[in-house]
């Protein structure tokens, strides 16, 4: 019954990840706000406005994995 959380292949820690998901409930379009360079951001698949929001995800390093910032 016992069920790891782990995934076996991947061992990313996840934190809360500020996000931007589209307003169009038809859409699940989202993006990291790490990665959005605007005040307010278009979704790129139907190009609603998207809204503020978080989200689980692996921690992403912004820079090349080899410069790690402990
Ligand atoms: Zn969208």
């Amino acid at each position: 019954m016992y069920y790891s959380r782990k995934r076996p292949m991947m061992d990313l820690p996840e934190e809360m990840t500020t996000i931007w998901s589209c307003t169009n409930d038809k859409c699940n379009g989202w993006v990291r706000d790490n990665f959005v360079f605007l005040i307010q951001p278009i979704c790129s698949q139907c190009n609603s406005l998207m809204e503020k929001g978080e989200k689980m995800l692996p921690i992403l390093a912004n820079t090349c994995p080899d410069q790690k910032k402990l």
